[in-house]
């Protein structure tokens, strides 16, 4: 019988054959950690007495979260990872460095890894065809110890993506559309291939995005197929030697299909208080915004940058609304700073926040006021999100995002192109 892509890798990593809905020990390749979840994991492992790394040069511990600590609280957990990297020999990637899900990627993930990371976004890795997944602390502490986890090997949905994109629309609209139809738990426990056309001519950039928010929809994993888009992307980085091909077999058993007409796809926007709220954006009506913001794992990359600076150049941000913009990692910073797109969006008035998660876990550098409108290029707007359980964040793309930060509303960004 033919396999997915996950029956594939988790076959591999298990030393024998599985399908969907097997157990299987696997060994993992990867494991990262950041500062929120990596404190309680080096904990669970001091009261394991196994405080050691398997494979310290692919453990991979973040201070991104809270970068700088805004408290002395977080500043004591900063303080555990770095002790922990000391004494096992793993991989800090300190404050200002950048967020996990870029930085990993750019660095460590290989097409046909398997990846365990302490963040719910660890399947963002599904873009390099790996199976990456997230895990809570416990887990991702053994996997660490012992260089192994356990996995229930997924069913898959298959998720074909045809057409091009039209002006203005962006891999972002795609999977907040997905997400809208298919639901904030349609896939829980799944995995997603996301194939066909639109995916085969995206850019890593967007595939990022994508994968990114595959557990936006309950997936366990995100993934797609390595080709020649991936094996650039890997060269960029310096690793072509970690390219390999990997497809699913052609008659690979999905549990489900869907298809998406992306010619016909429009600019989407997530309402309050579920990514699953889904509306165009051309139907979204009046809405305000106090703040809008472009960064994080979703949409911090050079290209989303590049996109706000395009679009704000030689313009001013609305009176009465904050841009705020947190480059993805310390690389994308410096060519943002390069190509000049930094200056443009700071003359036009937004505030640039140093590389990592910025505001979207609701620590620091951009908590809401009560009752106040926020639009961000992330992925996740529940309740409280932002450090403020009395105000309202919405999601979309990052051309979404500049033009509403110079109209001070949600704008279709296609009457701007
Ligand atoms: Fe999580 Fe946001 Fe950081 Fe991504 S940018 S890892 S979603 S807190």
């Amino acid at each position: 019988m033919g396999k997915t892509l996950s029956e594939k890798i988790i076959g591999k990593h298990a030393g024998r054959e599985v399908k969907a809905g097997d157990i299987a020990v696997v060994n993992v390749d990867v494991c990262l950690t950041q500062d929120g979840t990596g404190p309680l994991a080096v904990k669970q492992l001091q009261k394991m007495g196994l405080m050691k790394s398997a494979n310290p040069q692919k453990t991979v511990l973040f201070i991104d979260h809270a970068a700088p600590s805004p408290r002395k609280e977080l500043s004591n957990d900063h303080n555990i990872l770095r002790e922990f990297a000391e004494e096992t020999g793993s991989y800090l990637s300190d404050a200002g460095e950048g967020v996990c899900h870029q930085i990993i990627n750019e660095k460590f993930v290989r097409p046909g890894d398997i990846l365990i990371g302490a963040d719910s976004h660890t399947c963002t890795g599904g873009a390099l065809c790996a199976f990456s997944t997230g895990m809570g602390s416990t887990d991702v502490a053994v996997g660490i110890a012992l260089g192994k986890t356990w996995l229930r090997v997924p069913e898959t949905f298959r998720v074909i993506c045809d057409g091009n994109f039209s002006k203005g629309v962006s891999a972002k609209d795609m999977i907040l559309y997905f997400i809208g139809v298919i639901g904030a738990d349609g896939a829980t426990y799944k995995a997603l291939e996301f194939t066909g056309s639109a995916v085969k001519n995206m850019d890593m950039n967007d595939r990022f995005t994508v994968a990114n928010m595959a557990v936006e929809a309950g997936a366990k994993a995100g993934l797609m197929e390595s080709d020649d888009v991936t094996r650039l992307f890997l060269k960029a980085m310096k690793r072509e030697k970690d390219f390999q091909k990997i497809s699913p077999d052609p008659d690979a058993v999905y549990e489900k299909e869907f298809r998406i007409n992306i010619s016909e796809l429009e600019p989407m926007v997530s309402f309050p208080h579920t990514v699953d709220n889904t509306r165009k954006v051309s139907e979204a009506g009046d809405i305000k915004v106090h703040q809008v913001h472009i960064g994080t794992c979703t949409n911090g990359r050079l290209k989303d940058i590049e996109i706000a600076s395009r679009l704000l150049k030689g313009k001013k941000v609305k009176k009465g609304t904050r841009l705020l913009i947190t480059p993805a990692s310390r690389d994308i910073y410096l060519q943002a700073m390069g190509k000049g797109y930094i200056a443009e969006l700071v003359k036009a008035g937004a505030l640039i926040n140093p590389p990592g998660c910025g505001p979207c876990v609701g620590v620091h550098q951009g908590i809401l006021a009560d009752g106040e409108n926020c639009l961000s290029s992330q992925n996740r707007n529940f309740r409280g999100r932002m450090g403020n359980v009395e105000a309202n964040i919405y999601l979309a793309s990052p051309y979404t995002c500049a033009v509403s930060a110079l109209t001070g509303k949600i704008t279709d960004p296609r009457d701007f192109l």
